[in-house]
């Protein structure tokens, strides 16, 4: 540990690690802190894919897609209410995003659908179960290839302002105490807050009654730095709820939304179905509130399993109820035999004609539900994602309520806001962490070339 690096990185998740490597190839001294002993946050716990567009990867699926589509679908997920000048560096920079990850032996070639999107655009490994864990493995691999030090266990506690600059941070390191690190550019890197119950209780209260997906470092410390540094925060009251969480135990299971776009359905307690399940998240969450049941049920099959490996995770995990009839699935989990034969048999004729003619469903159609075994998952919505936070412009420059910068301070990911409106889009967090995370490296370094 030395007492002054070009650029401090706080947090190890996809926005950190990658805006570290980024930077480093750029020519900073870098560093990470962590404040967790393992790396990764809530990236780590990603399940689905990585949006892009314009990719070869969708070119290889015969898939011709735009960034004005994707610009406009994003907008519209959103209820309108995302920073345009965000969104349009983002729908701008997916496709680099995924060949510098390609550069970096992180190879994203498979695709799915997630709710909104008229197209495939949630990219994804081959054969591994999530993004996630497959990500952060990656881009760790990076950090030890490049030298890259990571401190975990290092809690970031406050920034150093100097002359209206910041010039550094203090951390708590488990062996050296506490301590001022100096810095010339800092990158607030440290995730969302839904993990914080005193933020939480202020700006979404009615969602602490329900469970959350997220790890448990989530609790909004960059929020904190941003403002007593500051910088300005928006959208905070802006908080998604994943429709599909399973919470049989104590631990909430994320269950990606590739399931659905693998193909898919989600079944009330009376075996039917009861919306389109491609819709958007808020959207499908509020059809399962709609229910007043106690959550609803995912349906899928052995092809759908084999397409989205995510699903071997949940059956590894028990997550999963299993039978080789419909009707033995439906008599294990407690609903009307009957009603769910009729249900999937429906749904594969709609699959077949691609034409939903129940509830509109319009991608995620790929394969039907008919190959044995099949599998049921209880799910019930969950708090997952913070879409407000730290405002930025697309430079990642963190900016105070009058639209100023904090010279020398920098945010990415899930700890910004604006990007992503009322509502984000599956695969959009991911991307997010990518293509903002690779600007703040580059902006850091052409912010540190400035001073010397
Ligand atoms: P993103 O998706 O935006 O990269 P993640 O949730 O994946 O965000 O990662 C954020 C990381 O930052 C987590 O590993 C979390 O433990 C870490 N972190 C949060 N607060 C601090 C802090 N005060 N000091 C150091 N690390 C922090």
């Amino acid at each position: 540990l030395k007492s002054a690096y070009d650029f401090v990185v706080i947090g190890s998740g996809a926005a950190g690690m990658t805006a570290a490597i980024q930077a480093q190839e750029l020519g900073l001294d870098v560093v990470i802190f962590e404040k967790l002993n393992n790396l990764g946050g809530n990236s780590m716990r990603a399940s689905t894919g990585m949006n892009a567009v314009e990719t070869m990867t969708q070119l290889k699926y015969q898939i011709i897609d735009s960034q004005e589509s994707f610009y406009e679908e994003t907008l519209k997920g959103g209820k309108g209410s995302n920073n345009k000048e965000l969104l349009s560096y983002f729908v701008r920079h997916t496709e680099s995003a995924i060949e510098w990850l390609s550069h970096h032996n992180i190879e994203l070639n498979e695709i799915v659908s997630t709710g909104g999107m008229s197209k495939k655009r949630a990219h994804r490994p081959t054969g591994a179960t999530a993004i996630g864990s497959y990500l952060v493995n990656g881009l760790q691999q990076q950090l030890v290839e490049k030298h890259i030090p990571v401190f975990n266990q290092t809690k970031v506690l406050s920034l150093v302002k100097n002359d209206g600059h910041i010039s550094g941070v203090e951390i708590e390191h488990p062996q050296a105490g506490k301590k001022i690190i100096n810095a010339k550019a800092v990158l607030i890197a440290s995730g969302g807050f839904a993990q914080n119950r005193t933020l939480m209780s202020v700006y979404a209260p009615d969602l602490l009654r329900l469970g959350t997906t997220n790890h448990p470092g989530a609790t909004g410390d960059g929020i904190k730095l941003a403002t007593t540094a500051g910088g300005a925060l928006v959208d905070m009251n802006k908080v998604q709820v994943h429709p599909t969480a399973q919470q049989e135990t104590d631990h909430v299971y994320l269950i990606g939304e590739g399931l659905r776009g693998a193909g898919a359905i989600l079944i009330n307690h009376s075996g039917k179905r009861f919306t389109n399940e491609m819709a958007t998240r808020d959207q499908v969450t509020k059809a399962i509130d709609d229910l007043h049941q106690d959550g609803a049920i995912l349906i899928f099959d052995q092809g759908i399993r084999e397409v989205f490996k995510a699903a071997d995770f949940y059956v590894a995990m028990r997550l999963a109820v299993s039978g080789n009839t419909i009707c033995e699935l439906a008599e294990k989990i407690g609903v009307n035999p009957n009603n769910l034969e009729e249900t999937v048999s429906s749904w594969n004729i709609y699959q077949e004609t691609v034409e939903d003619i129940a509830f509109g469903r319009q991608t995620g159609m790929d394969r039907g539900i008919e190959k044995s075994p099949y599998y049921a998952i209880h799910i019930k919505p969950a708090v997952h994602y913070t879409m407000g936070g730290i405002k930025i412009n697309s430079l990642t420059e963190v900016l105070n309520e009058i639209g100023e910068t904090v010279p020398g301070l920098f945010a990415a990911g899930e700890v910004t806001g604006g990007l992503h409106g009322d509502n984000r889009i599956g695969g959009n967090s991911i991307s997010e962490t990518i293509v903002f995370g690779r600007q703040a490296g580059k902006q850091a370094a052409k912010h540190v070339l400035s001073l010397s």
